[in-house]
C-alpha cells in the first residue's frame, strides 16, 4: 500500500481534508489530492479495521455518509472563525491595514443575513450567509461590497441605521428556525456585534 500521504491524529482546529467520524484521526489539508480515491478508500478501511474493529464496514459507511452531509455546516463554522479572526485583526488597526485594499477609514465586520433561496429545496427556503462588510469611520455607512464602500462620499450617505437594525433582528429570528450548523453561541455573538456596527453612532476603534 502506498504511504505517500498521511493519516494521523489531528488537532481539533486543524484544517483537514478528511476526519474519521469516530476518532481524532484524519487526513491533513491538501493531502487527499496526492492519492487516488481507491487508495484513500483502502487506507480508510484499514483504519476502521485497526481502530474501530467493533464497527462493521457497513455501519462505518453510514457514519461516513452522515459526516459528509454535515460538512457544509463544518465549513460554515470555519468561516465564522476565520471572519472573527479577520475582524479582530482589522479592529486592532495594525500596520498591515495599510497594505489592504481598503484604507484605514473602514472597519470590517461580519454581516449575517438570511436570504431566500432561488429554488426552495429540501434543505428549506432560507439560507444564512455571513458576508464581510465595511463601515466608514466618518459617516458610519455600511457596505457589503468593498468597491462601493471605497467609492462612497460621506456627505451623500443616507442614514439607514434603523432599517438595518430591523433587518438584523428579522434575520436573527429567521436564523433560529433554519438549519445552518453554526454554533449558537458563535452566531449570537456575530449578530450582536453586527448590530453594534450597523447601529451605534460611535465605535472603537
Ligand atoms: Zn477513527
Ligand atoms: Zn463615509
Amino acid at each position: 500500500m502506498r504511504r505517500d500521504f498521511e493519516m494521523r491524529e489531528l488537532r481539533p482546529e486543524e484544517p483537514a481534508d478528511w476526519r474519521c467520524p469516530m476518532c481524532t484521526v484524519g487526513v491533513p489539508l491538501h493531502f487527499l489530492a496526492k492519492v487516488s480515491k481507491a487508495v484513500f478508500a483502502e487506507v480508510r478501511e484499514e483504519h476502521r479495521r485497526r481502530a474501530h474493529r467493533h464497527v462493521s464496514r457497513a455501519a462505518y459507511a453510514v457514519k461516513l455518509k452522515a459526516a459528509a452531509l454535515r460538512k457544509p455546516a463544518e465549513r460554515m463554522k470555519c468561516r465564522v472563525r476565520m471572519l472573527n479572526r479577520h475582524r479582530a485583526r482589522i479592529g486592532k488597526h495594525t500596520t498591515a491595514d495599510a497594505a489592504r485594499p481598503l484604507p484605514g477609514n473602514f472597519v470590517a465586520f461580519t454581516w449575517p443575513q438570511v436570504l431566500c433561496r432561488k429554488a426552495a429545496s429540501k434543505s428549506g427556503k432560507w439560507r444564512l450567509t455571513l458576508a464581510t462588510a465595511w463601515r466608514c469611520r466618518s459617516c458610519m455607512g455600511c457596505w457589503r461590497h468593498a468597491k462601493i464602500a471605497v467609492a462612497h462620499k460621506c456627505a451623500d450617505v443616507v442614514d439607514r441605521q434603523s432599517a438595518r437594525a430591523e433587518g438584523i433582528r428579522k434575520a436573527r429570528k429567521l436564523a433560529a428556525s433554519i438549519e445552518h450548523g453554526i454554533d449558537p453561541a458563535i452566531l449570537a455573538q456575530t449578530f450582536d456585534s453586527a448590530l453594534e456596527y450597523l447601529t451605534r453612532a460611535t465605535l472603537d476603534p
